[in-house]
């Protein structure tokens, strides 16, 4: 299994308080890509962050690629995700004074593959990939468009090949037109790599990219505090 939450129960507040996210039992299988759909503030990113190991549960359970992350001290779940996970921001999260391929070496350099002498012809086939031209690879990021950025991130979160891919929202500030190419690439390397996708978004015109739909609040029996 990609990912296995059993009793899990989360609140950023005090025990006493009603969970803002009550799981008794959810996965994902290898390989397998699931849309998760809810409405702002209903715990999407806050369930991402436990998958990644940045939060933790105050009960239950969080198993990726079949390691428990709590049997994991916070400074090996770091090691774990840099190695398994990649992870796609709402706000990219790129470096903006870095140009791309020194954007995504960086994942590089996080992850056991660190040892490898030179990565950058993975990183400038991996940008290819996702129609980053030649010209654009030494250029400060911040000086391409929000599309290009936005799949200079998926590069990065994909040169490691991690198990799990993980994405908030990603495509929240692309029109439609670049909005569908990402997408498009996404899912289409997504399953060439065998990768196990987990994407969240409130919005359900994406919902038709995936075979697996999932509303949070059907997951989530505390039902959010949207
Ligand atoms: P979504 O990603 O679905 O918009 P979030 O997981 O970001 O939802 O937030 C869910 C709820 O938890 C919201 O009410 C939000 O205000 C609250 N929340 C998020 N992060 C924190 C935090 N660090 N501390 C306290 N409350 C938080
Ligand atoms: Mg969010």
């Amino acid at each position: 299994m990609a990912i296995e939450l059993s009793n899990l129960s989360f609140s950023y507040g005090t025990s006493l308080e009603k969970p803002l996210l009550d799981i008794p039992e959810w996965s994902v299988g290898d390989g397998e890509q699931v849309f998760i759909h809810g409405p702002s503030g209903s715990g999407k990113s806050t369930l991402l962050n436990l998958l990644s190991g940045i939060l933790t549960p105050n009960k239950g359970c969080v198993s990726v690629m079949g390691q428990s992350l709590g049997d994991l001290s916070s400074r090996q779940r770091d090691r774990f995700r840099a190695n398994h996970v990649g992870y796609i921001f709402q706000q990219f999260n790129l470096i903006p004074y870095l140009d791309a391929i020194d954007n995504v070496r960086l994942a590089i350099h996080f992850s056991k593959k660190s040892t490898n002498s030179d990565s950058s012809a993975d990183i400038k086939a991996l940008l290819a990939t996702f129609d980053i031209n030649e010209s654009h690879w030494e250029k400060p990021v911040s000086t391409l468009s929000i599309g290009q950025q936005q799949r200079i991130a998926i590069a990065r979160a994909m040169i490691n090949k991690p198990e799990l891919l993980i994405a908030d929202e990603p495509t929240s500030s692309l029109d439609q037109k670049n909005r569908d190419i990402f997408m498009g690439e996404l899912l289409e390397l997504v399953k060439r790599q065998k990768t196990s996708l987990l994407f969240v978004s409130h919005d359900m015109s994406l919902a038709s990219y995936f075979n697996r739909v999932d509303a949070l609040s059907d997951i989530n029996q505390a039902g959010g505090r949207a």
